[in-house]
Formats: structure tokens, C-alpha cells, sequence
């Protein structure tokens, strides 16, 4: 159909000379019929003129539509046209003897069919039946003559009708086939814009396709300054399906997902597969609240399971949340804060949804200098050691001294090992920094007494690489440290993947002397099965049992009931985080054995802890020296509080 109007030009063009030549025709002859047709043919040229311009519009603006509509009236136009030539043809060749008048006609007859054939190929049935209407009348006509020259130019005529026939067929061909070249390569070309668009596991939009949504509901709210959210949600827990269920599962949970987000959210918002288990949901005109509603709905939905397969899954998610524009300047910062906020979620244990806070972006800022910093803190000397004494409640002598770490950090001063030391664990710097401990540590108590033993800290994830023993043996060659006085602490989640190899390892550590040490008990897990299949030879009561130990009944049966089942397991009880003289007083009751705390010492330097071992320090004088310090120092604010008062 596009292709009968694609050329106005031609149209136009055919329209004029059939106008002129018939109005010529007429002009000379002075014959009423020929005029009559000249008339017809005029007006017929102009009406298609002006309706081949009129569609060319239309089709140009993109809304020519009722596409049969105007097949038909070009059809009309075409056939009433072309028969009305072949009639002029017709009328001059009886009616007339002057052969001007007759070549005009038949030319214009004869060349408006061939022309047709070409360019109505498009359409065959109209080409064919214009060349015949305009055709079939002109051979009569020249037949009819009766002149020679006329009779042969009429079979000439008659066997062009075949050939156009075939022209028309053959260029008809050559367009389709073009066209439909055309149309398959356009859509090749959106089948690429869609997979570049959208993800092909979950036929969810990807990550681009968000971005330019976000980038674009930023732009149109930059001066409505109307809220929007972002919800960065990542699945909980996804590659332990993947590991264990394999990658079918997990692609088939993935997809269970994407569906029941889509369903949830419905026109609420947008959702994303970022890749892997993310996903991210667009919400225009969605405040805080809002966002906050829906993130509760998602994580609701994915509650109620998700059957793969034979497998029902209950994968939670966390969930972090940005409302722009208040939560970032563009794009960019509001997806790195929901991204952000996602991370909390995480860290605080999953399965929730977390709104981002700027106070988060300093905290996360700080992270990273920890995280950035540990790498060269080893090399530049930035860790240092102390060492805080436990002693035996019994004769009351320092019996062990356990190695705490410090982090001189340049530029955030001092660091806690609470803060750092899981860092270190999650980015791998733990074994340096371990390694570094046992060297140092083991270096300053080769100095001690023969029977005062160290304790040094280690963390599950040094456990796991295997690397500690060689570690150990060579600190123990190196310094000449018997084995015999080092012990290893450890929390009881080294326990939590029940790994057989750690227990073989800490076993072969024990065959060569090495005592270990439960730390923390009582908090955590607290199973009590690995305390059957894994002997330790001590076992360290956390300090929050100690803290209500002079009031509250409970903590008292706890440490009691933690006392005799060391005492039966042969295991030694040191209490930690002893403050008062209540608390000593209550665990010397207990029957505990050995005590940690401030009351007695805080963590010391190398210098001053190899001092207070070097002069035999006990329970009784370590306290008193650190009432005379406390009485000292108050005295001294007392003192000069006199002084100023004195001085006016
Ligand atoms: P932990 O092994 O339970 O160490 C005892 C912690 O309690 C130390 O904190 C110590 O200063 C503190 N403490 C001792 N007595 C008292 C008391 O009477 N009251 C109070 N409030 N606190 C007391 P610190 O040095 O900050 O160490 C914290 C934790 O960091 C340690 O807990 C240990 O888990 C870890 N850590 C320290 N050094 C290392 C290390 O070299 N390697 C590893 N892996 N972890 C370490
Ligand atoms: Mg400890
Ligand atoms: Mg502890």
C-alpha cells in the first residue's frame, strides 16, 4: 500500500501529461466526446493528486491507518483513469482521421501502461488491470482503423499487455523480497535491543536498562524535587543453594523470585536482576514510608517459600533503602547509599531492611581506612602488644598472661581489636597479623618465668588455612619458648562448620604441648556437644556472666554449674572481666580457679607486664599497687583543686 503512494512525484507527473494531452486532444479536434473526456480525465488527475499528497502526509506523520480505505480509493482512481485514456484512445482513433490526434492519444495510452507496470509492482492485480483498461481500448481502436500500420501496431499492442504482465511480476518479486530482507533485519535489531535491555534468566529488566530509568527519574524530578525510592535487595543465603542444590535450582529460585517480586510490587514500582542474587526496584512518587511498606511486603512474600522443582526454598533477603532526592545528589550516590544501606542489613544479621542514614556513609568511611589500613599495618609497625595477667585464686601468682592486640592507626588513633579484628578476618589479613602476635608474643615471654605461660587469641579463620602450626613450631624454635607455656584461645564458632580437619589440627597441636582454651563461654551458640568430641584443658566464662554475679541468681547458677563441669571434664575455669572485690570474692567461692579483670591489672606494656612477673606480683599486692595509683592520682586532682581554690 506504501508503495502505490511512496512516489507522489510520478503520480503527479502522470496526472499533468494526461490532463494536458487530453485538453490538446480536445483542443484540436473540437469534438464534444473527446472533449467530455478530456473533462473526466482532468478531473480524476486532480482528485488523485491531491489525494496521493494528502496520504503522503499522513504516512510521513505516522498515522495512516485504514490501510484498505484508501487501497480502494487509489484502486478507483487508478482503474477509472487508466480505462478513461484507453477510452480516449478509443473515441480519437473512430471518431477522427487526423493522425496528430491519434498519435497523441495512443502514446499517452500506451506509455501510461507501461509506465504503470513498474511502478504500481507493488500491487499486481491494480498494475495489471490499469495497462489492460488503458491498453485493451487503444488496440480496438487501432484494429477498428482499419489501416495496415494501425492493425500491426494493434497485435504490437496486445502482445506488450503479456510483457508488462511480466515486468509488473517480476519488479513485484524483487520489492517483496527486499522488504522482507528489511523486515527481518529490523527485527534482528530489536531482538538485540531486548536482550541488551533485559536480563534473559528472569526476562526482568538488567542493570542498564535501571540505570537509565533511574537517570531519567532523576532528571524529570530535579525541579519538582517529588521523592522517589530505590529498594537494592539481595537474596540471603543464595550461594549455599547454588552449592548445594547446584545451578539449576538456584536459577530456577531465581526466577521463582523475580516472579513473585513482579507480582508483589505490581504498579508500585520497577524491578531490576542486577545480576547474581540482587535485584533492584525503581519506585516513583514512593516516600520513605512507602518504600519502607513495600520492602516489608517483599520480604513477606519471599517468606511464604518458593517451590523449585521438588525443593520448597525459604531464602529470606535484606533489603537497603534510598529515597531520593534527599539520599543522594544523583544516580550514582543514591544507588552507592542503598547499596550501602543494603550492606548494614547485612551486617546486622540479614533478613531485614535498612533505610539509609548519612551517618552510615562516615561509618562505611572509616571501614574502609580499617580495611585499607590493615594491609601495610604490620609492615610500617603499627600493632602493638599488652599483655593482661590471670591469676591463680589459689596462691594468687600470675599464672598466665594473655596477649591482647592494639592498632596504633596514623590517622584514627587508637583501634580496638573488637573493631578490627573482624576486618582483618573478612579480608584475609588475619594470618600476617596472627603470625606477627605469635612471634612477638612468644619473643617477650621467653624472658618470663618458667611457670608463667602465655595466652595468645586466635580466630576460626586462621584454624581454617591450616598455616597456624608451622607458624606456631617456628615461633616456638625461634625463641626457645617451651610448648608446654603456650596456650590458644578460641570462641566456640571455630566449631560451627564441625570441620574434622580443625579438630585434627588442634589435637596435633596438643600432642606437642600446647594447651587450648575455650574463650567467651556462654555466649554465642553455646552447644554444648563439641565440649564431648574435643577436650580443651581450659575454658574461659564470659565476662557478662561476671558483671550480675553479686546480684542476679541466674548468673550465679550459670558460673556454679560452668565450675563443676570443668572440675568433672578436668578443665581449668579462669572467670573473666573480674572489677570488684565482690565479684573475686564470689568466684574464689565458685571454685573458680584463676581470674582476669581490672581489679587486679589492666591489659600492661611488654616492659611493665615483664616487670610485674619478674617481681612476683600477686593478687593481694596488684591490687593494692593499683588502689595506691587510683589514691595517688586522686589525690593529686584533690590537691591541686586545693591549690586553685587557694589561689583564688
Ligand atoms: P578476649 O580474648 O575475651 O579478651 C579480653 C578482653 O576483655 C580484652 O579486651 C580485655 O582488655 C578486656 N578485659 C579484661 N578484663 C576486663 C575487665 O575487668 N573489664 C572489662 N570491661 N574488660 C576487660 P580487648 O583487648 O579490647 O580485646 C577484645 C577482643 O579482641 C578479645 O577478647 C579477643 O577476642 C580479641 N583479640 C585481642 N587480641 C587479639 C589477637 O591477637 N588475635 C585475635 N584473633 N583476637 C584478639
Ligand atoms: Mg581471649
Ligand atoms: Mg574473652
Amino acid at each position: 500500500m506504501e508503495s502505490l503512494y511512496a512516489s507522489p512525484t510520478s503520480l503527479a507527473i502522470g496526472a499533468l501529461s494526461g490532463f494536458l494531452l487530453s485538453v490538446a486532444i480536445a483542443h484540436i479536434s473540437h469534438d464534444p466526446v473527446m472533449t467530455g473526456c478530456a473533462a473526466v480525465i482532468s478531473l480524476i488527475a486532480v482528485g488523485r493528486t491531491i489525494s496521493a499528497i494528502f496520504y503522503y502526509r499522513k504516512l510521513k506523520s505516522g498515522v495512516a491507518r485504514a490501510y484498505r480505505r484508501w487501497e480502494m480509493a487509489y484502486e478507483l482512481g487508478a482503474w477509472s483513469y487508466a480505462a478513461m485514456l484507453g477510452m480516449l484512445a478509443l473515441v480519437t482513433l473512430v471518431r477522427t482521421d487526423n493522425p496528430a490526434i491519434h498519435m497523441l492519444s495512443v502514446s499517452l495510452a500506451t506509455g501510461y501502461g507501461a509506465g504503470i507496470a513498474g511502478r504500481n509492482a507493488g500491487r499486481v492485480k491494480i498494475a495489471l488491470g490499469q495497462t489492460s483498461l488503458a491498453l485493451l481500448p487503444t488496440v480496438v481502436g487501432l484494429w477498428l482503423s482499419g489501416d495496415f500500420g494501425y492493425r500491426a501496431l494493434a497485435v504490437v499492442l496486445f502482445i506488450m499487455i503479456f510483457a508488462m504482465r511480466d515486468i509488473t511480476r517480476t519488479t513485484h518479486n524483487i520489492v517483496v523480497e527486499a522488504l522482507r530482507g528489511k523486515q527481518e533485519k529490523s527485527l534482528l535489531a530489536a531482538k538485540f535491543e531486548r536482550l541488551a535491555r533485559y536480563d534473559s534468566l528472569t526476562g526482568l529488566e538488567n542493570r542498564m536498562a535501571m540505570q537509565m530509568r533511574l537517570r531519567d527519574l532523576f532528571a524529570a524530578n530535579r525541579y519538582t524535587h517529588d521523592a522517589f525510592a530505590i529498594l537494592w535487595m539481595d537474596l540471603d543465603k543464595f550461594k549455599e543453594v547454588n552449592d548445594s542444590l547446584g545451578h539449576q535450582v538456584g536459577d530456577g529460585l531465581l526466577r521463582a523470585v523475580a516472579e513473585r517480586l513482579s507480582s508483589t510490587i505490581g504498579d508500585r514500582g520497577h524491578v531490576a536482576r542486577f545480576g547474581g542474587d540482587e535485584f533492584v526496584i525503581l519506585c516513583p512518587e514512593a516516600n520513605r514510608t512507602v518504600a519502607q511498606e513495600l520492602a516489608a511486603d517483599l520480604l513477606a512474600a519471599l517468606a511464604k517459600g518458593m517451590r523449585v522443582g521438588q525443593h520448597l526454598l525459604t531464602n529470606t533477603a535484606s533489603i537497603g533503602i534510598a529515597v531520593g532526592p534527599q539520599d543522594g545528589r544523583d544516580a550514582e550516590e543514591l544507588m552507592q547509599h542503598a547499596d550501602l544501606a543494603l550492606y548494614e542489613a547485612k551486617n546486622m544479621g540479614r533478613n531485614r531492611v535498612v533505610s539509609f542514614v548519612w551517618s552510615m556513609k562516615e561509618r562505611f568511611h572509616r571501614l574502609h581506612e580499617i580495611e585499607t589500613g590493615l594491609r601495610r599495618a604490620v609492615a610500617n609497625g603499627e600493632l602493638v602488644l599488652k599483655f593482661q595477667p590471670i591469676f591463680e585464686v589459689k596462691t594468687g601468682r600470675i599464672a598466665v598472661c594473655e596477649a591482647l592486640l592494639r592498632w596504633n592507626h596514623p590517622t584514627l588513633g587508637q583501634i580496638s581489636p573488637s573493631e578490627f579484628i573482624p576486618v582483618a578476618e573478612s579480608t584475609g589479613t588475619i594470618e600476617e597479623i596472627t603470625h606477627w602476635t605469635i612471634d612477638s608474643a612468644c619473643e617477650a615471654a621467653a624472658l618470663w618465668p618458667e611457670d608463667v605461660r602465655l595466652a595468645i587469641n586466635i580466630s576460626p579463620a586462621v584454624l581454617h588455612s591450616g598455616a597456624l602450626p608451622t607458624a606456631v613450631i617456628e615461633a616456638l624454635v625461634k625463641t626457645g619458648l617451651s610448648a608446654r607455656r603456650l596456650e590458644l584461645e578460641m570462641t566456640e564458632s571455630v566449631f560451627l562448620d564441625d570441620d574434622t580437619h580443625t579438630q585434627h589440627m588442634l589435637k596435633a597441636l596438643q600432642q606437642i604441648g600446647l594447651r587450648m582454651v575455650l574463650d567467651d563461654f556462654g555466649t554465642g551458640y553455646s552447644s554444648l556437644s563439641y565440649l564431648r568430641s574435643y577436650r580443651f584443658d581450659g575454658i574461659k566464662i564470659d565476662r557478662s556472666f561476671m558483671t550480675g554475679i553479686t546480684t542476679s541468681v541466674e548468673d550465679q547458677a550459670i558460673v556454679r554449674a560452668v565450675g563443676l563441669m570443668a572440675e568433672a571434664l578436668d578443665m581449668e575455669v579462669v572467670a573473666e572481666g573480674i572489677e570488684t572485690q565482690e565479684q573475686l570474692d564470689y568466684a574464689r567461692e565458685a571454685g573458680i580457679h584463676t581470674v582476669q579483670g581490672f581489679l587486679m591489672s589492666e591489659p600492661q606494656s611488654v616492659a611493665a607486664m615483664t616487670d610485674m612477673v619478674l617481681r612476683s606480683v600477686t593478687i593481694p599486692t596488684a591490687i593494692a599497687a593499683k588502689a595506691s595509683r587510683t589514691g595517688a592520682a586522686m589525690n593529686a586532682v584533690a590537691l591541686s583543686k586545693e591549690r586553685r581554690r587557694a589561689n583564688g
